[in-house]
């Protein structure tokens, strides 16, 4: 790297540990792993399997209060009424989507918001979750690109998603089948790996078994090509991955995901080569958008088979999701499928994303839009200072 060159903390104005000022003194215990819980309770004098039984309050059962805690004496409920909360992110609109797909706009402590995704499918139901406001990066065709990064999530407003989405699924305690969130994506605003910790934090909250229970084959990060950290990904997660590469090219590339011009893409795919555990069963999942004229000509399929050869990989084409303003368009539906096809008839499998919830705007790369347009308060149908209009 020479001097000149933008470091990853360039990246992530303010720093990656950005924490909300809500002026609510009581911890947090949302967001904290269970050996982390189990520290916090011992600084209490308190012994390990009572982090365990407060754990499974939280995690497997979904209770909110301290109150609930029924297996814990009544002073010491009291006591950790006193110095901890339960916190989730508050639930501002709820919509569903025509095809089932549903969308919840979160308030944050601060007052910030970020947008969950659910979808359900026959056999599975995917949560998408962010992990930043906003982004950083300004990949062109994606509108949470087009908004400023505000900050990044902590591990307790990101697991909060989850929390939240069972608590309005009605889905609690954590079941162990026949559950409606199967999996849980890392595709929603933000870059994850530019939020590493709390990402991994919560990446831990979910995979554990006393709590969310999801296996990591469930759990998917999402990310734009960093390259150092999908080394540390791959070594301390242990998730399924799938990478925005949206272009076999880097003349290209550079100009729809930027951040090629830091990590381009044979940095980016010795990266995917090298991580853990591929397999035909464990493959990479390489995400890439189709726009009208740009990408999606058959010599794209075949410099994109070129360059993934020899990593066990799949192929999502996410037909392009049009924004207000987008310069691109979405690529005819036979083109879509021709692509799909010349990348099949190589034996590599290949799926065209049907986009989901585009009426309630919750479609890729639609996240956020309507909620950085209209003021919060206006959507609520209040005045600006939060009375509702006389
Ligand atoms: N920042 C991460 C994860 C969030 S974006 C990432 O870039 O991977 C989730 C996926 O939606 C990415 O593959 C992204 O490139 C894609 N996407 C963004 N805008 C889109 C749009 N307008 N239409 C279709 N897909 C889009
Ligand atoms: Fe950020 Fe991902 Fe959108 Fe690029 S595609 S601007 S990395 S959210």
């Amino acid at each position: 790297m020479t001097d000149s060159a933008p470091k990853l903390d360039d990246f992530m104005p303010g720093g990656r540990m950005a924490a909300p000022a809500d002026g609510e003194s009581r911890k947090d215990l949302v967001g904290l792993t269970r050996a982390e819980l189990a520290r916090e309770m011992e600084s209490l004098g308190e012994k390990r399997f009572r982090a365990d039984q407060i754990f499974n309050w939280i995690y497997f059962r979904g209770v909110t209060g301290f109150e609930a805690m029924t297996d814990i004496s009544r002073p010491l409920r009291a006591r950790l009424e006193e110095l901890y909360r339960i916190g989730r992110p508050q639930v501002v609109t709820a919509q569903v989507s025509s095809d089932g797909t549903r969308k919840w706009l979160l308030r944050l402590a601060d007052g910030n918001e970020v947008e969950t995704v659910f979808i359900p499918e026959p056999g599975r139901g995917t949560l998408c979750i962010s992990s930043q406001v906003g982004c950083t990066l300004t990949c062109s065709f994606c509108h949470t690109g087009t908004q400023a990064w505000v900050r990044n999530l902590t591990a307790a407003e990101i697991a909060g998603q989850v929390l939240t989405a069972r608590d309005e699924l009605g889905e609690w305690p954590t079941p162990s089948d026949d559950r409606q969130i199967t999996n849980v994506v890392l595709m929603g605003m933000g870059e994850p790996l530019f939020n590493y910790d709390h990402v991994k934090a919560a990446v831990e909250l979910c995979k554990d078994e006393k709590g969310l229970n999801f296996s990591r084959r469930r759990i998917t990060l999402s990310t734009s090509g960093i390259v150092p950290e999908i080394r540390r990904a791959g070594a301390e997660m242990q998730v399924m991955l799938a990478i925005s590469l949206h272009a076999a090219r880097d003349e290209l590339r550079d100009e729809l995901v930027p951040v090629n011009k830091r990590w381009p893409i044979k940095e980016l795919l010795a990266a995917c080569r090298d991580y853990p555990s591929l397999s035909n069963a464990r493959r990479i999942t390489f995400e890439y958008v189709m726009l009208k004229g740009v990408n999606d000509a058959d010599a794209d399929a075949r410099e994109l088979l070129r360059v993934l050869e020899g990593i066990p990989s799949k192929i999502n084409l996410i037909p392009f999701n049009p924004w207000p303003g987008s310069r691109y368009e979405t690529s005819e539906p036979d083109r879509v499928q021709r692509f799909g096809e010349i990348i099949r008839n190589a034996g590599i499998m290949a799926t065209i994303r049907r986009p989901r919830g585009s009426d309630i705007a919750a479609a890729c790369g639609q996240l956020k839009s309507e909620s950085a347009r209209v003021p919060a308060w206006k959507r609520r149908g209040e005045t600006k200072d939060g009375h509702a209009p006389a």
